[in-house]
């Protein structure tokens, strides 16, 4: 019942080369359905690229990924991109929200690259906009929002699609103490209504203490 799975999973930069560098070595690591999982790191300790094997945007050098029971080592291209847009959302530390287009029109249209008609895409940008408390900001684009309703949008968009699971790297990490704090609370409450699975990585402990289970990554001395 485990949305995901890591077996084994290690993973070597510049391998072959004059001067290999080994971020993971056989690190097992599971999401139940539901569950919410802090991945605590040093910098330097291979949490992005731990996210990305997760993420299906890099690959392993060896161990196994599996999105709900599947596996995804060694699937072609396509069929990763496919698995990511339908059982993946990312948060990052920056929004990464088109400009150019309204708060709304950045939660449509993740939708409809995922082939969600217009009009259903619209009803649930606007759900989703309610839920943590903009929807009176639907028509506004990014740079008349605030950073802490920014990464709300942000958030909306990772769930437009109705991922199994959420992959966060410092969602919050951008913003000041307080605010960060408020829109943790919304981030954890749209995860617990939805039934959401998370991987969350953080640096601040008392985010971390506020989920399911904390995961700690020690950087490998070579
Ligand atoms: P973290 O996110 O925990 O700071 P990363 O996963 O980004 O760590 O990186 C872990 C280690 O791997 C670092 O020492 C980094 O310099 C190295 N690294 C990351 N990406 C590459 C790459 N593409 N080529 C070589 N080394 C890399
Ligand atoms: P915060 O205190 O959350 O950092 P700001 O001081 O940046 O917020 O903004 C306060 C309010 O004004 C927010 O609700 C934001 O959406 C709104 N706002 C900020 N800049 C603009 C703008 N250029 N156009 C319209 N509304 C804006």
């Amino acid at each position: 019942n485990d949305v995901l799975q890591l077996t084994g999973v290690s993973k070597t930069y510049g391998k072959g080369g004059p001067a290999p560098v080994e971020v993971l070595s056989s690190i097992d690591l599971r999401v139940a359905r539901g569950e919410v999982v802090a991945l605590v790191a040093p910098s330097g300790a291979g949490k992005s690229t731990l996210l990305h094997i997760a993420g299906l945007l890099d690959t392993p050098d060896s161990g196994q990924v599996l999105l709900r029971g599947r596996d995804m080592t060694g699937l072609p291209d396509k069929a990763r991109t496919e698995a990511r847009r339908a059982e993946l959302g990312f948060i990052y530390q920056f929004h990464h929200l088109l400009p150019e287009f309204s708060a709304a029109e950045n939660i449509v249209l993740p939708q409809l690259a995922n082939g969600t008609p217009a009009r259903a895409a619209q009803a649930r940008a606007a759900d989703l906009l309610d839920r943590v408390g903009l929807g009176h900001r639907a028509a506004h684009r990014p740079a008349e929002l605030s950073g802490g309703e920014q990464q709300r949008v942000a958030f909306c968009r990772a769930l437009a699609n109705g991922p199994a699971l959420l992959l966060a790297d410092e969602p919050t990490g951008n913003l000041d103490p307080d605010t960060s704090d408020r829109v943790f609370d919304v981030l954890m409450a749209l995860v617990r209504e939805t039934g959401l699975s998370a991987l969350i990585a953080t640096h601040n402990h008392d985010l971390a203490a506020r989920m399911d289970r904390v995961i700690r990554l020690k950087e490998i001395v070579a």
